[in-house]
């Protein structure tokens, strides 16, 4: 069969398929009950695959877009933006955003003219290879303004939103900052752009807190703003195996001790977890050819038991590359991973 053949019957399948659907998780109050989501790229989003269908069918609430304002900003800008909100909405499926944003909000162009906007490495050099320099109030009026700019093009349908530090970054070592950790530092940026969207954009705007990589630990010294929430990505406990495999979150427990910690700082009733149960881009190691999703019900099952049981409400996982390629190459089939997924998440002890 040829390709765009297959593709267009699968599409077809896909509509065929029907309305089902779920209605929890529609807003109650104005703010939505629980979160039962995936995070796709502008990419993914972008070819025939019809995502907002297959997340009502799935019963899922949210579809995210990713990677940064630099894919997302064009895409929202673009027909195809407009059509997939419209799609989303038509299918009951709330909007976000979840974005690494940092490089963007402090264009890296910005080094040649304004060095102290960026982070000292390690040798004490200035650098303008992750992040910025968090104690420089003037830095965070650029960071801040630019995610506002961000927002009015990118408009989450829940009022979260998401501007993340670099990925595989690192934080500054200058004299003031050097006391702080990452996490610290990452609040002292996330403060700083929650006030730009509240005044700004949104009165009612929360911001994710992301905890992942060399943000794990629960910042102590810096206090964040009650309009942060907890994001939990641990990402660390995939480790490749042949093909990505987890850690155990359950037996053995280290990375719930993290989640504890943080939740000692962050409430758990708008904490949100992002995992990675059926990132293809993560199985691929972020290359092609596509893996299948190595998915396992009963793990996570027991996973999203583990973090229910600490009061966590709000779920989303990375789907990334689940797209027309993947459909392509693993079969309709291939999804029926996404609608255990949200059966996982809508089974009668979800919140
Ligand atoms: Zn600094």
């Amino acid at each position: 069969m040829q390709r765009r053949d297959f593709l267009k019957q699968a599409a077809a399948a896909l509509a065929a398929a029907g309305a089902g659907g779920c209605m929890f998780g529609r807003r109650k109050g104005g703010m939505p009950q629980a979160t039962r989501g995936v995070v796709v790229s502008a990419r993914d989003l972008s070819g025939a695959f019809d995502w907002p269908r297959l997340a009502r069918e799935a019963g899922l609430t949210t579809i995210a877009t990713h990677i940064g304002p630099r894919d997302v900003m064009p895409f929202m800008q673009s027909g195809r933006g407009t059509r997939f909100v419209d799609a989303c909405a038509r299918n009951g499926i709330q909007v976000e955003h979840e974005l690494h944003a940092i490089d963007w909000l402090l264009p890296r162009a910005t080094f040649a003219t304004e060095p102290s906007f960026f982070r000292m490495n390690a040798k004490g050099e200035r650098t303008p290879d992750s992040n910025c320099c968090p104690s420089n109030p003037f830095a965070l009026e650029v960071i801040a303004g630019r995610a506002v700019e961000v927002a009015r093009v990118c408009r989450p349908t829940t009022g979260r939103y998401f501007f993340w530090m670099t990925d595989n970054g690192a934080k500054c070592n200058c004299p003031k900052c050097t006391p702080l950790t990452g996490a610290e530092q990452a609040v002292i940026v996330e403060n700083a752009i929650v006030r730009a969207l509240r005044a700004e954009i949104d009165p009612n705007a929360t911001l994710a807190h992301l905890a992942y990589q060399f943000t794990m630990d629960p910042p102590r010294f810096v206090k964040p703003d009650p309009a942060l929430f907890l994001e939990f990505a641990p990402i660390e406990r995939w480790r490749f195996k042949g093909v990505r495999r987890r850690d155990p979150l359950v037996k053995g427990g280290a990375w719930l001790e993290k989640l504890d910690r943080l939740l000692e700082v962050f409430p758990a009733d708008t904490a949100q977890v992002l995992e990675y149960w059926l990132d293809a881009s993560l199985f691929s190691g972020w290359r092609k050819p596509l893996v299948r999703i190595p998915w396992d019900a009963a793990k996570t099952r027991d996973e999203i038991a583990a973090y229910r049981a600490r009061g966590i409400r709000h779920f989303t996982t990375f789907a990334v590359n689940v797209d027309d390629d993947y459909l392509a190459d693993f079969g309709l089939a291939s999804l029926d991973c996404v609608r255990e997924y949200g059966q996982l998440l809508q089974a009668p002890d979800a919140r």
